[in-house]
């Protein structure tokens, strides 16, 4: 095994700009960690080893030319397959999008290339991006590399597993109620949510599209903050993209204190349902923010209780409206066209055989959200918790720098516990739905093994809209004196693979 695979994404952008490493050696060192261990872990659902080799080469002539290279420039990523890419399938961990090749890129996609990032290949999803344990999957679950018979989280959790187990220093991920902290949180891995916004959604696949949020994960606090910066950013091509100066996570992250700040431990996030293991960390995490001089302080946010509820009615509303363009006609799967049926009877087959059990499920509980008679009493209800929600994060922002909770109430569950019981399924996402019903940003770090399994533990620090700064911050200061703790990050005291 190369040792060129344990090197951070600065690491390795340093070493490829100085010369010391090859893009392509780099690249091909990743492809055969691949290779080694994606039968047992599963995190990718498309391997574009040649077109990778040839970026990385791509890389090392710009270099060899006497190009100034950017801090990740040749540096490989594994990239969330629901971000479209003009070279390799995008499925979004669906059979109605099997073997769809894009006409174009994401504007994530676009940045990746243009920041000279190696796209290894396409990351598995649960289909649509709903659900958190990628399990929904239409091509088969991914595994976490702490433990084969667990879930590494969702619905990035190829993204997660890729970083956790190696086979990429960096992936995409996309956060709509926690898809990116949850699964960092259970692969002891960082995962960034920025403001909702502050990253395109343009050639992202939408689920809903009033929350979905493409973000990084990392091995550690600055690679993300390097791969946020990267692309992240105002996008013409986004409606709903911000336009405003937004200060520099990477000076943030290389700041790394809290001496001064106030941190909100949020009331509502502990308690009945929470792994006593999840909780023990959480409160070795609080006593360690005091330790760094931080004042640390008791927050009520009393309309978050009902963020689940509002996001399992707001987000299925959203996506049925999104996925109705998956009709046969104009993506992918067609089933039943044989010139005796009419163009419904098409669609309806198509959709019956293309959408998995989970992403039925969501269609009918929206379409029924949405309609009149029912509007309401069930999507307007929704939408007003929302504005609470973001009442509660207004007001302790008032008085706090950051909140904090655990990331998550629980470690990674068994591959199949939860796959047959949706409401066990969604209480994954308790602690950060709050954020993107808010659209404010969020960050996970690992902070410790839960005792009675092992297992990793993530602590979120959640800051106000376009304060993702903050986050990274803080999450490099608890980083710093968790690793100094531990004598290495959590990731070198999961089991080889
Ligand atoms: N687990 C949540 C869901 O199933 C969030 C998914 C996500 O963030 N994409 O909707």
């Amino acid at each position: 095994m190369s040792e060129l695979i344990k090197k951070t994404a600065a690491e390795l952008g340093s070493l490829i700009a100085s010369g010391e490493v090859s893009a392509v050696e780099v690249t091909q060192a990743h492809l055969d960690r691949i290779a080694a261990v994606e039968d047992r872990v599963h995190a990718f659902l498309h391997v574009g080893a040649e077109s990778a080799l040839a970026q990385a080469a791509a890389v090392d002539a710009r270099r060899a030319a006497g190009d100034e290279l950017g801090p990740l420039a040749g540096v490989p990523i594994a990239h969330k397959d629901v971000f479209t890419t003009t070279d390799m399938p995008t499925t979004a961990g669906s059979k109605i999008l099997e073997g769809w090749r894009p006409p174009y890129d994401a504007t994530v996609t676009r940045r990746l290339r243009e920041a000279g990032l190696v796209i290894l290949g396409k990351t598995n999803l649960d289909e649509f991006a709903m659900g958190s344990s990628t399990e929904n999957s239409a091509y088969g679950p991914t595994h976490n590399p702490w433990d084969l018979t667990r879930i590494p989280g969702g619905s990035s959790g190829g993204a997660s597993a890729s970083v956790a187990a190696y086979e990429a220093p960096l992936s995409t991920g996309t956060d709509t109620g926690g898809s990116i902290r949850q699964p960092a949180a259970v692969t002891g891995i960082v995962g960034m949510k920025p403001t909702y916004g502050g990253s395109s959604r343009y050639g992202l696949i939408a689920f809903a599209s009033s929350l979905d949020t493409p973000g990084p994960f990392a091995r550690n606090v600055m690679d993300a903050a390097l791969l946020h910066e990267a692309f992240s950013g105002h996008d013409p091509m986004d409606s709903t993209s911000i336009d405003q100066p937004v200060p520099s996570v990477v000076e943030a992250a290389r700041q790394a204190d809290v001496a001064g700040l106030t941190v909100g431990v949020v009331k509502e996030f502990g308690g009945d349902g929470y792994q006593p293991g999840v909780l023990a960390r959480f409160q070795e995490a609080v006593e360690l923010l005091e330790s760094l001089g931080a004042k640390v302080v008791e927050v009520s946010c009393p309309s978050f209780t009902y963020a689940l509820p509002a996001y399992y009615l707001i987000a299925p509303s959203e996506c049925s409206s999104n996925l109705a363009r998956f009709d046969a006609m104009r993506y992918g799967l067609r089933v039943g066209d044989d010139g005796t049926r009419s163009a419904e009877e098409v669609m309806a087959l198509t959709r019956a055989a293309g959408f998995g059990p989970e992403v039925k499920r969501r269609i009918m509980l929206g379409t029924y959200a949405l309609s009149s008679g029912y509007y309401d009493a069930y999507y307007g209800s929704a939408q007003k918790v929302r504005t609470l929600i973001s009442r509660d994060f207004d007001a302790a922002f008032q008085h706090v720098d950051v909140l904090i909770s655990p990331t998550t109430p629980t470690t990674a569950f068994p591959i199949g516990e939860r796959a047959d019981d949706p409401m066990a399924m969604y209480l994954a996402d308790l602690c950060t739905i709050p954020s993107n019903l808010a659209g404010n940003a969020a960050l996970s770090v690992p902070c410790g093994l839960a005792d009675e399994d092992g297992l990793p533990v993530g602590l979120q620090i959640m800051a106000p809209v376009l304060g993702d700064d903050r986050c990274y911050r803080v999450g490099a200061a608890v980083e710093r004196a968790f690793e100094s703790r531990w004598g290495g990050p959590l990731l070198s005291k999961a089991p080889a693979l």
